[in-house]
């Protein structure tokens, strides 16, 4: 089976990681802060925070900018559901911004729509995620405007984005957004088995993210409501949660990471090679936009709804793992109990019934690439 996604693990990877578990610190030791500064690196942002997972970081994320009862977060019908649970763990609504067909993603001109009759109604939300699907960085000039128009803070979900470019900038450099989250699960870009981290650009917003992955606890005496008792001293502040990253995983993504732009450009080959495979069937190639570089986490095609289920099981028979990404959020049987209905995103709704996302990772070979390409002509 030829998957749709793969890690790449080097001996340099295995060596790192090897070093941690023979040094003295498991976790809380120094190679967390040296994959921090790697990540912060590569978005060009100062500050950043890691996680256990990029679901933890946008929950932090969240908490951090103060979401809560009462408020509401809108991101992305078409993404992974953590990028709407993050404001459920907060006890606050989830609301969708229909996507744009030629992107897949969050559609700044439904975004403005939607806000202005928000405003009417009196029911903004407080924060928005747009998600950069499949590695492709969406519209964030406009989205940026709107946030700023109506006083909306954003977290950019660019778990599908490391190393991609928006106008020539890296993602997460915090142009457009107060923070942004990078997941670094084995399908992702680049891993560290589990894991996820926020960068940001404002020292506050840092310093409490990472208060708030160690149970709020801080061993700062200008927070503490009284001088220290001794120097064991700590006080909790907040509740917080133990969502820390450990060494070990850490050891992996600092491995992993000096080959971010290694990985984005063997991605962008390959997804050059399949567009040229498709075009010469046409077949709609892999989406794109101007003035972005996607980080092409994901290859995905778009085929005839009423041959989607057809090409997608003929696929998988011939040993490509196929996958599809995502079932709309709102269409998940949880989210009916907030009254979402078939109908309600139907750009999303569509997006479902076309989209395969066929293999696509760094070590992919031609040879392997060109079975796919062979069975998806076959098959279209
Ligand atoms: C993978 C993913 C997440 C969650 O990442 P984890 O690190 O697995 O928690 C969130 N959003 C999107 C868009 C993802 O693809």
């Amino acid at each position: 089976m030829i998957p749709y996604g793969r890690q790449d693990i080097t001996d340099a990877d295995i060596t790192a990681v090897v070093e941690v578990l023979t040094s003295d610190f498991l976790t809380q030791g120094p190679v967390v802060p040296a994959f921090e500064q790697a990540v912060a690196k590569v978005a060009q942002a100062p500050y950043a925070v890691a996680m256990n997972s990029a679901t933890s970081a946008l929950h932090v994320a969240c908490a951090a900018l103060g979401l809560g009862p009462g408020d509401s977060l809108w991101t992305s019908p078409i993404s992974f559901v953590a990028s709407a649970n993050c404001a459920l763990y907060c006890g606050a609504r989830v609301d969708f911004v229909d996507i744009d067909p030629l992107t897949g993603n969050l559609c700044p001109k439904a975004l403005a729509q939607k806000l202005a009759k928000a405003e009417d109604e009196g029911n903004l939300p407080k924060i928005l995620v747009p998600v950069h699907l499949t590695g492709l960085p969406c519209d964030m000039k406009p989205i940026w405007e709107l946030a700023k128009t109506y006083d909306i803070r954003v977290i950019e979900d660019a778990s599908h984005a490391i190393g991609a470019t928006y106008y020539g900038q890296p993602v997460g450099n915090g142009a457009y957004s107060d923070i942004t989250v990078f997941s670094f699960h084995p399908v992702k870009i680049v891993t560290s088995g589990e894991g996820g981290v926020a960068v940001t650009n404002s020292d506050k917003l840092a310093a409490q993210m990472a208060r708030l992955r160690s149970h709020g606890i801080t061993r700062d005496a200008d927070l503490m409501t009284h001088a220290p008792d001794g120097p064991w001293y700590y006080q909790q502040i907040e509740l917080g949660w133990n969502y820390r990253l450990t060494d070990i995983q850490a050891a992996l993504g600092l491995s992993q990471i000096k080959r971010v732009q290694e990985y984005v450009t063997k991605r962008n080959e390959l997804a050059k090679r399949y567009d040229q495979a498709f075009s010469a069937i046409s077949l709609t190639p892999a989406m794109r936009s101007e003035n972005t570089l996607s980080a092409f986490h994901l290859y995905v095609i778009q085929v005839d709804p009423e041959q989607h289920l057809r090409i997608f099981t003929g696929l998988r028979d011939r040993g490509i793992g196929v996958n599809l990404h995502y079932i709309p959020i709102h269409l998940q049987p949880y989210y009916q109990q907030f009254g979402f209905a078939k109908g309600d995103f139907p750009n999303a709704e569509t997006y479902y019934s076309r989209a395969i996302s066929i293999p696509m990772f760094p070590t992919m070979t031609h040879d392997q690439q060109d079975h796919v390409i062979a069975a998806v002509a076959d098959l279209v």
